[in-house]
């Protein structure tokens, strides 16, 4: 009979897609996809660390993991992902929970079916841990888990270090794919006719080939929409200061993009954005947004905001609260911030308490809920 896995995974799309990259290595060494956790032989937590909460929960998950392992000791647990590319958390992983055989974080995933071998050959718990962010998972095969919609990573990493954000320490910096590795993955799904939505992901798409001499992410956009086929084309995620008319022109031009745009926010208030070191102002932002409306009529636009960081004042909150009804989103996904250990906001003065966070969070969903009423 076929060996079984049940992977759980926390956090973003990128996660969603490692999770395929996972499921591609295991498929490939002969495994199935178990129904559930409990008839699975090998279990995989693929963790996220951009809020504490998720942090938190994962590792009470991990904890109740120990009666699987009791009632088979041949099960093999691993824990992967964001959380574990942080040193402090694998090691705590490792010391704290024996029962979790392999550990290794987002550098290494290629190395799965190698530590798994290894963890059967020697019974040996298995712990990697690594700086060298690259690009060698991009090579892994992938069990697309998605129905219609393929993920396609363009890049990896981030260079803005926003000073609330984890990902600049646990991704490391931006490495954009090679044009034409995209371009292939892309053909080969094409030709298997049952991906009708292409999603390219990349922590900001907008950067893309300006860590080499390749193109650029609007010439990357035209040569993909030039290829013949019945898909649609859409990407995550922006960021407000590297957005370009000419990416925005394709948008509205192009018909095999989708007219949706996800374009993060975080705070409407200059003071906030600035502290925030997200690189442009509430004015800027808006002027963006006015041009997408002008050139995309029927645009879908979504945006991210985080509520509750340190220095936000009752004006700050409302600010964001205006800008809300201003653009008039077609969805707003709204976080209370939280503190991540090692970025410059962890340590900066009036940090919001949680009670307030709530009420602004709970205050932000009820505007979104006008919102959509209204429309
Ligand atoms: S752009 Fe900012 S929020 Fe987004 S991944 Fe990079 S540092 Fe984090």
């Amino acid at each position: 009979m076929k060996k079984k896995y049940f992977i759980t995974t926390y956090g973003c799309q990128l996660n969603v897609h490692e999770s395929e990259k996972l499921a591609g290595i295991l498929q490939n060494m002969g495994y199935t996809e178990a129904n559930n956790i409990k008839t699975a032989d090998v279990i995989i937590f693929n963790t996220c660390a951009i809020r504490g909460g998720a942090e938190n929960r994962a590792m009470g998950n991990i904890g109740a993991l120990k009666k699987y392992k009791l009632e088979n000791k041949n099960k093999i647990i691993a824990v992967c992902g964001c959380m574990t590319q942080q040193k402090e958390n694998a090691d705590f992983i490792f010391k704290t929970f024996p029962f979790v055989d392999i550990i290794f974080g987002t550098t290494n995933i290629h190395l799965f079916q190698k530590f798994l071998e290894d963890r059967e050959k020697t019974q040996k718990r298995q712990y990697d841990y690594s700086e060298d962010f690259n690009l060698k998972s991009e090579n892994c095969p992938k069990y697309r888990t998605s129905g219609e919609n393929a993920w396609v990573n363009i890049m990896q990493g981030c260079n803005n270090f926003c000073t609330y954000c984890i990902v600049p320490y646990v991704r490391g910096r931006e490495r954009s794919k090679p044009q034409q590795d995209i371009i292939t993955e892309i053909k080969e799904l094409i030709k298997q006719k049952k991906y009708k939505k292409i999603t390219l992901l990349g922590q900001n798409v907008n950067s893309y080939g300006n860590d080499t001499n390749q193109i650029n992410f609007a010439n990357l956009l035209k040569e993909i929409c030039s290829l013949e086929g019945d898909f649609k084309l859409t990407f995550m995620t922006s960021h407000p200061k590297d957005l370009t008319s000419e990416v925005i022109d394709i948008i509205a031009q192009n018909d095999k993009m989708l007219k949706e745009i996800h374009l993060p926010i975080q705070s409407g208030s200059n003071k906030i954005l600035k502290a925030m070191n997200r690189k442009y102002t509430v004015e800027k932002y808006l002027s963006i947004v006015e041009e997408i409306k002008s050139k995309i009529p029927n645009v879908r636009l979504t945006t991210d905001i985080i509520v509750g960081f340190p220095g936000e004042t009752e004006q700050d909150f409302q600010n964001t609260c205006d800008l809300i009804k201003k653009v008039q989103y077609n969805g707003v996904f709204a976080f209370m911030y939280s503190k991540r250990k090692g970025t410059p906001a962890e340590n900066m003065p009036n940090q919001v308490d949680e009670e307030t966070k709530n009420q602004r969070v709970n205050e932000i969903l009820k505007l979104t809920k006008e919102n959509k009423k209204e429309n």
